[in-house]
C-alpha cells in the first residue's frame, strides 16, 4: 500500500532533506584525491548528528557505515573504509537522514578531479535520467511513466539500467511501497497522487546491466567491471507537480541563500 503524506508530513521529510542536502554538499567539497571513504563517513555522521538527525543507514540491517560510498565499478552499498580516492575516480555518495522520525534519501556520483570522457558522459546521462524521471512525478501520471523516463534516457545514451535494484516510497520508513524499477512501460502501474513521496534513483552501468554482490554481503558491483553511476532524489508529488525534498542540484551558495524558501521545487 502506498502511504500518502499530509502537507505537514511532507514538510517533515523536507526538513530531513535539507540536512541531507547540506551533508551532500559538504561531502562533495571533501571528496578529493588522497581522502579515504572512511573519512567522508566520519564527516557525514558528525554533520548529521550536529543537526539533530541520525544517519538512516547506520545499523540498517547491520550496515556498518553512516553513508554508502561506492567508487568506480561499485554501483551502490559500498562500506566506507580505507579506500583512498584517486584522481580519475568516480564516487557514488548515498546518504539517508532521519529527522524527527521522518526519512529522506538521496545520492550523487561525483568525479574526483578530471575523469575520462566515458565517465563524464555516464554521470551526465544518469543525472539527466533522474531529472526526466522526476518530471513525471505528478498527479495523473503512472509509476511506469517514471520508470520509463529513466530507461528511455539511459538506453538512448547507450548505457544500461540495472534491473535488480529499485527506488522506493519513503516516509516514516526508508523503504516503503511502491518499488520503483528503472525500466518499464509508460501508462502502466499505480496512479500517482498528491502526497506520495518517492525516492527515485537511477542506477546505471556503462556495460551490461548485470551486477554481483561482493563477499562483504553489501557492495554491489557491475558484473563486467564497467563504471557505474547512481543519482537519487526524494520527491513529493504536489498538486502542481514534483517537489524535490533533497535539492542537492541547486548551487550550494544559491541553495543556502534561498534556504528559507527551500520550499524547493525545481528540477535537477
Ligand atoms: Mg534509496
Amino acid at each position: 500500500m502506498i502511504v500518502r503524506k499530509s502537507p505537514e508530513e511532507v514538510e517533515k521529510i523536507a526538513a530531513a532533506g535539507r540536512v541531507l542536502t547540506r551533508c551532500l554538499w559538504m561531502l562533495q567539497r571533501k571528496a578529493r584525491a588522497g581522502v579515504t571513504t572512511g573519512e567522508l563517513d566520519d564527516a557525514a555522521e558528525k554533520f548529521i548528528r550536529s543537526q539533530g538527525g541520525e544517519p538512516a543507514f547506520k545499523g540498517y540491517r547491520g550496515f556498518p557505515g553512516s553513508i554508502c560510498a561506492s567508487p568506480n565499478s561499485m554501483v551502490v552499498h559500498g562500506i566506507p573504509g580505507p579506500y583512498v580516492l584517486s584522481r580519475g575516480d568516480i564516487l557514488s555518495l548515498d546518504v539517508g537522514v532521519i529527522l524527527d522520525g521522518w526519512v529522506a534519501d538521496a545520492a550523487i556520483t561525483v568525479p574526483i578531479g578530471k575523469v575520462s570522457t566515458a565517465a563524464a558522459s555516464l554521470l551526465a546521462s544518469t543525472r539527466a535520467a533522474l531529472s526526466e524521471a522526476v518530471d513525471q512525478c505528478r498527479p495523473g501520471k503512472r509509476l511506469g511513466d517514471v520508470s520509463h523516463a529513466v530507461q528511455r534516457r539511459i538506453e538512448a545514451d547507450g548505457f544500461a539500467v540495472i534491473r535488480s535494484l529499485v527506488g522506493h516510497g519513503i516516509g516514516r520508513e526508508m523503504h516503503e511501497d511502491p518499488q520503483i524499477p528503472n525500466f518499464g512501460e509508460p501508462g502502466t502501474g499505480p496512479l500517482l497522487e498528491e502526497g506520495m513521496v518517492l525516492a527515485v534513483e537511477p542506477m546505471v552501468n556503462v556495460g551490461s546491466h548485470d551486477i554481483r554482490v561482493a563477499g562483504d554481503g553489501w557492495s554491489v558491483y557491475s558484473r563486467d567491471g564497467s563504471l557505474a553511476a547512481h543519482f537519487e532524489h526524494t520527491v513529493a508529488i504536489g498538486a502542481d507537480g514534483p517537489r524535490i525534498l533533497t535539492p542537492w542540484h541547486l548551487e550550494e551558495a544559491a541553495g543556502t541563500r534561498s534556504e528559507a524558501g527551500l520550499a524547493a521545487s525545481g528540477h535537477p
